[in-house]
């Protein structure tokens, strides 16, 4: 049996200021008894370690909403509300409580939980519309996913084959790709910005080291300490910038092309000049736009063996309407009508941010996810929807040790590896390639509704005419 895959996970708490959902008041009638230290099983609650005969301040953004410590400090010391802050963070999509789940997850690397159980909506746009067929639920190996039982979690970059040819004496004549293995179906997708110290950017880049994957940098932005891990990072350039990158392409295992209608109609020579310089493999990245299908077949007739579609922060389409989780699936079913799906890789990109829209989105179509947003969160970062796109990263992260941002980044992986089995084992699937695509294991609620109501309010308004 293959060695499990594993992920390092250790508390790391992030000295820097974070706006939790709630705040609980500590009133003057508090005895120091520490009920409420042994009641939380959240650890908000602790002893002061300058003074342990004192309660410190809650720890509010450990805090799951139980009303535990509420009920049972026999002063009735403990008040709770909400903390109005915390309500202004994101914003349609990137809700409040997203933010609470990453930090947590960062934080400890576990599955987060809720101490009040689920009370939000069952369906919403994008992923929030689609839910997995969880039916193995029950099956008795089930609990063996953290033990003896193996899922693996790891995809293959590159192109593949679907069948192999062997000639008359028995020797095989299908010519083998060059692959790439990654353990997890999530690469980090890091933008250019100046917000991002060079700590972050060091610790971005060796937790993908640390966890086997790859970090899709901007090439202007991989400074020469960064180079030291070149195995891991993807430079991103325009192909015009090929000459300028060589000593980048000479250590990368992958790079990454921007897409433009040139590389299209130039993409063999393209293809060739980064040979002649190393054998990594390519991606074309290219933004999720109406019609996007008809040019990833172009591109996949061209040669191109991997494809990044990356979609706004939110999920959306950059020039269009569609989710990216209706932009995969469109993708994916156009390969499979031009009978060429294996001969490509898709990476997905934009909106997601929680665990479980991994799993989702392979189920779509897509063989790889790429993140971005959700790892500067785990920093500390407050994003804001309204008016316009914001990133406030938190004050002093410059000052951040490079070893616990990383580590914070390998937690929330940590975390959402742990999901993904869970889903994985409750789905009956072992291995994450055999998601790609497996919407018969995923219910759509936009397909049950047009099912379910479609005909009975159609009828109605022919009735009404
Ligand atoms: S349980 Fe109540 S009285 Fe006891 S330490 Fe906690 S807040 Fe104070
Ligand atoms: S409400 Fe529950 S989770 Fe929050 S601090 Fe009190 S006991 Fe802990």
């Amino acid at each position: 049996m293959p060695k499990k895959y594993h992920i390092d996970i250790k508390p790391t708490p992030l000295n820097v200021k974070l706006i939790p959902k709630f705040k609980i008041t500590r009133g003057e009638n508090c005895i120091n008894c520490g009920k409420c230290t042994k009641v939380c099983i959240y650890e908000a609650h602790k002893r002061s370690e300058q003074d342990i005969r004192k309660i410190a301040d809650p720890y509010m953004v450990a805090c799951r909403n139980c009303f535990r410590c509420i009920q049972e400090c026999p002063r009735g010391a403990l008040a709770k509300g909400l903390e109005p802050d915390f309500q202004a963070l994101g914003g349609a999509y990137w809700k409040p409580d997203m933010f609470l789940s990453i930090w947590k997850q960062a934080e400890d690397g576990k599955v987060p939980v809720s101490g009040a159980g689920y009370r939000g909506p069952f369906t919403g746009p994008g992923f929030d519309g689609m839910w997995t067929d969880m039916s193995e639920i029950v099956r008795p190996t089930r609990d063996g996913i953290h033990g003896r039982e193996y899922i693996s979690t790891a995809v293959e970059l590159g192109r593949k084959l679907n069948h192999l040819e062997f000639d008359g004496s028995g020797a095989l004549v299908s010519k083998i790709f060059n692959v790439v293995d990654v353990p997890l179906p999530i690469v980090f997708d890091i933008p250019a910005s100046d917000l991002l110290t060079s700590n972050v950017k060091n610790a971005m880049v060796t937790a993908a080291e640390a966890l086997g994957s790859f970090a899709i940098f901007p090439s202007a932005e991989i400074s020469p300490d960064m180079q030291r891990h070149m195995q891991h990072i993807i430079p991103l350039m325009t192909p015009d910038s090929i000459g300028a990158n060589t000593a980048l392409i000479q250590s990368a295992r992958v790079i990454a092309l921007e897409y433009s209608g040139a590389l299209l109609e130039n993409f063999a020579a393209v293809r060739r000049s980064v040979r002649n310089i190393s054998s990594a493999l390519v991606i074309v990245r290219i933004n999720a736009a109406t019609g996007v299908e008809d040019t990833i077949v172009q591109l996949t007739k061209a040669g191109v063996e991997i494809i990044h579609i990356a979609a706004d922060y939110c999920g959306m389409e950059v020039q269009g309407e569609r989710y990216i989780k209706d932009v995969i699936r469109a993708v994916h079913l156009r390969l499979i009508d031009e009978r060429m799906r294996d001969e490509i890789s898709i990476i997905a990109s934009g909106g997601i941010g929680m665990a479980e829209h991994v799993p989702k989105a392979l189920l779509c179509g897509a063989d790889l996810t790429a993140i971005g947003l959700p790892l500067l969160i785990a920093l500390g970062a407050f994003v804001y929807q309204q008016p316009a796109r914001k990133i406030v990263m938190p004050e002093g992260i410059e000052k951040i040790p490079v070893g616990i941002a990383r580590q914070r980044i390998v937690n929330l992986m940590g975390a959402w590896h742990s999901q993904l089995l869970e889903v994985m084992g409750a789905m009956g699937i072992r291995e994450a390639r055999r998601l790609r695509g497996e919407t018969g294991r995923a219910i759509f609620f936009d397909e049950i509704d047009r099912e379910t109501f479609g005909k009975l309010f159609q009828k109605q308004e022919s009735a009404n005419v």
